[in-house]
C-alpha cells in the first residue's frame, strides 16, 4: 500500500474500457458526438453534467441498452456493439441505477441475491439456501464495512445511501469488473452523500474500474481520477486529476465561459437606459 489512499503510480493501471470518438444519433437528435473516455482498473472516471447533456445516453451505451451510432467502443482490447444489457453484464459491467432495482419491501439478503438465489438440493427437493445467502450478505457488507444488525428487514427500511452501499456491494461480490454508478448521490444529503462516497472509493480499491456520473463537481473531486465533463452531448473538457484544480472543474461545470458571456450581457442590460429614461429625453 502507497502513503496515499489513491492507486496512481509511475505504472499506469489497465485499461479495462474504452470509447474512441462514440456518437449516437437518434433520428435527428445528435445526443452524443465525439465522446473519448477511458475507464481503468483501480480508477474512478468521473463524468459530469448538466441535464440534457447525454450521462444517460452514455450509460444506455455502455450497459448495452442502446448501441453507438459512431465511434469504436472496447472492452479489454476487444471491440464491441453491444445490442442488450445481457451482453453488457457478460463483460462484468453492472450498473447501479439512480432508482436502484432493488425490492423495498424484500429483505436486505433477499434483495442482495434477487435474480442470481442460491438453491440446495435437485429436483422438487430444490430450495432457497437461506442461512448461506443471509451469511453471504452479512459477509460482504462488512467487507464494505456496512453493519446493518437485521438482515432480514426490509430494504425500504434503510436510508437512501445504505440502499446505495448494497446494490454496489452486490455488483462486486457477482464480479463486476466496470462499475457504472448513476447520480449516486443526486438526491442524498451531506452526510449520507459522504457515506456513499466511501464506498465509491472502497470499489475503486476494490480494484473495479468506477464511472462516477454526476452533476456535483465536489462528489466527483473527492473521488475521481479523471474527470469528462459532457456539454450537449460534446465533451468540453477531458483531465485528470493533476491537471485540475476543484475551482476550475466547478467553473468548467458551471459553464466556464458561456458563464462568463452571460455575466457580460447582463451587465449590459443593466447599462442600457431604461425605457421610461428614453421617452422622457425624447419629450424634451
Ligand atoms: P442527461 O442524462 O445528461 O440529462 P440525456 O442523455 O438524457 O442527457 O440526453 C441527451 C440528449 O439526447 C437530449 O437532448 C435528449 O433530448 C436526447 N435524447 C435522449 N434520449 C433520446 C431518445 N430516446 N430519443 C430522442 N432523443 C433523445
Amino acid at each position: 500500500m502507497g502513503m496515499l489512499g489513491t492507486t496512481n503510480s509511475t505504472t499506469p493501471n489497465q485499461e479495462i474500457l474504452r470509447l474512441d470518438d462514440v456518437g449516437k444519433r437518434y433520428g435527428n437528435v445528435h445526443a452524443l458526438r465525439g465522446v473519448t473516455l477511458s475507464v481503468r482498473q483501480g480508477e474512478i472516471t468521473c463524468v459530469l453534467g448538466d441535464n440534457g447533456a447525454g450521462k444517460s445516453t452514455l450509460i444506455k451505451i455502455i450497459a448495452g441498452l442502446h448501441s453507438h451510432s459512431d465511434g469504436t467502443f472496447t472492452v479489454n482490447g476487444e471491440e464491441v456493439h453491444f445490442s442488450s444489457p445481457r451482453e453488457s453484464l457478460a463483460r462484468g459491467i453492472a450498473t447501479v441505477y439512480q432508482d436502484l432495482a432493488l425490492v423495498p419491501l424484500m429483505s436486505i439478503w433477499r434483495n442482495f441475491f434477487l435474480g442470481q438465489e442460491i438453491t440446495r438440493g435437485f429436483g422438487p427437493f430444490k430450495r432457497l439456501d437461506v442461512k448461506r445467502m443471509m451469511e453471504i450478505t452479512g459477509e460482504e457488507l462488512a467487507k464494505m464495512g456496512i453493519s446493518v444488525p437485521d438482515l432480514d428487514r426490509p430494504v425500504g427500511a434503510l436510508s437512501g445511501g445504505q440502499r446505495q452501499c448494497i446494490a454496489i456491494a452486490r455488483a462486486i461480490y457477482f464480479g463486476a469488473k466496470v462499475l457504472i454508478l448513476d447520480e449516486p448521490t443526486a438526491a442524498l444529503g451531506v452526510k449520507q452523500s459522504g457515506v456513499v462516497l466511501k464506498y465509491v472509493a472502497k470499489a475503486r480499491d476494490a480494484g473495479l474500474g468506477v464511472i462516477f456520473i454526476t452533476h456535483n463537481p465536489h462528489h466527483a473531486y473527492l473521488v475521481g481520477n479523471h474527470f469528462t465533463i459532457l456539454n450537449r452531448g460534446n465533451v468540453s473538457l477531458d483531465s485528470t486529476r493533476a491537471d485540475i484544480t476543484l475551482d476550475r472543474l466547478t467553473n468548467e461545470m458551471a459553464g466556464g465561459a458561456e458563464l462568463e458571456a452571460l455575466s457580460h450581457e447582463l451587465n449590459n442590460i443593466q447599462e442600457t437606459p431604461e425605457p421610461a429614461a428614453v421617452l422622457a429625453a425624447q419629450d424634451k
